[in-house]
């Protein structure tokens, strides 16, 4: 028992961090998570529990609060890595909230790190997004440049990206990766653990199944004037259990490379794009329903365009998407039903 590598996991009651905590567990690492549970339920640990047949520890914990970071640390001993899931993630409250946004996700980043520090934890991964290439041409590749943030959040992944290349650059003892994400759908088989309904989702596959389950009258695709082959948007979607997969891959990586430099950043995608149209057509065909859908207005902010070049971590993290669209969005809606029975 002692003898497994222990793993702090932030947020890890979240959608990606409780898949996650799950893979870490399945592949021989003891996860710990803390979470404050702003976004996320203590159900969840339950979930979790049932799934591994054991518990995980979980601490109830602002990642902000840095004295309580060091309690955690000194209570738990010997820390292996560290995956920093913890944020606050829509977009379009960021923009109302910006202060909310820096604080909470650049305040906890900050105290985690000095805390990963002071212990001398020796591995960081931190949950980027493919956000930060803007209306790049895709495919995608990490050096596509980074552009200018159109909202606080994707700023925030900027500044946390830069953050941790600025620490490891200094000479800290830490090797770290920046995991940018395209856009993790779907939920695990067992329709025990998914994306909890907190709120109006921000995300085109929860709006899908909650239309579906009747919760909402119709899903808007949002333009469908875009120059694609079917004027709707693109982007690449990849289940959530082949997301949470990498980050196992990532931590192997920076343990194993030791000549390689002590930060690097991955597209962590399929390498596919699909269009709202096809996600649309998908769902339907694979759990045999329709959905009412209207044509609306682009939404603010959108690029018509994004999918991910997913060559450097297929190459060097040794990872790559297992899992169909089609399975996501059988997942996806095995989820949203399992949520449907529960209330
Ligand atoms: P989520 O909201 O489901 O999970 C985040 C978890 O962090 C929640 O359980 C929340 O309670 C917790 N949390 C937030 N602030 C905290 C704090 N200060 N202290 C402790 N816990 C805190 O979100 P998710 O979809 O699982 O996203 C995980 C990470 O991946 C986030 O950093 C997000 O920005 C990033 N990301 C997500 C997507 C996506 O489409 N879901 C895409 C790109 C990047
Ligand atoms: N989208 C849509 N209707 C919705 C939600 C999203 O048409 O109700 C579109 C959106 O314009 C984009 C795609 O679906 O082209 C994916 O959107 P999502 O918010 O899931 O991801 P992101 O835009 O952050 O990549």
């Amino acid at each position: 028992m002692g003898l497994k590598k222990k793993i702090i996991v932030t947020g890890g009651a979240g959608y990606i961090g409780s898949h996650t905590v799950v893979e870490l567990a399945q592949a021989g690492y003891e996860p710990v998570i803390i979470d404050n549970f702003c976004n996320s339920r203590r159900f969840v640990l339950e979930r979790i529990k049932t799934i591994l047949s054991r518990p995980v520890e979980c601490y109830d914990c602002d990642c902000c609060q840095i004295d309580l970071l060091r309690k955690i640390f000194t209570a738990e001993g010997k820390i292996h890595g560290a995956i920093h899931f913890a944020a606050v993630k829509a977009v379009g409250e960021s923009a109302h909230k910006p202060l909310l946004y820096y604080q909470n996700n650049l305040g906890s980043l900050t105290a985690l790190l000095t805390v990963l520090q002071e212990a001398q934890v020796p591995y960081f991964v931190f949950s980027s997004s493919a956000c930060v290439y803007g209306a790049a041409k895709s495919p995608v590749t990490e050096e596509s440049p980074v552009q200018p943030a159109t909202s606080p959040y994707g700023n925030t992944k900027q500044i946390g990206e830069e953050i941790t290349a600025d620490l490891v650059k200094s000479g800290a003892a830490l090797k770290a990766i920046s995991l940018r994400y395209f856009n993790p759908i779907g939920a695990h088989s067992s329709g025990l653990i998914g994306e909890l309904p907190l709120g109006a989702p921000n995300n085109l596959v929860p709006f899908v199944t909650q239309t579906a389950a009747g919760l909402r009258e119709k899903l808007t695709i949002f333009g469908n004037d875009y120059p694609t082959p079917d004027g709707t948007g693109i982007r690449d979607y990849l289940h959530v259990i082949d997301l949470a997969r990498a980050h196992i891959n990532a931590l192997e990586y920076l343990e194993q490379s030791n000549a390689a430099p002590g930060y690097a950043v991955f597209n962590l995608g399929t390498g596919r794009g699909y269009s709202v149209l096809e996600i649309i057509k998908t769902f339907e065909q694979v759990n045999h329903l329709k959905l009412p859908v209207v044509i609306g207005s682009r939404r603010q902010g959108d690029v018509a365009v994004l999918f991910a070049n997913p060559d450097k971590a297929n190459r060097l993290l040794k990872w790559q998407t297992k899992l169909t669209i089609e399975e996501a969005l059988r997942d996806a809606w095995l989820w949203q039903k399992s949520l449907a029975a529960q209330t």
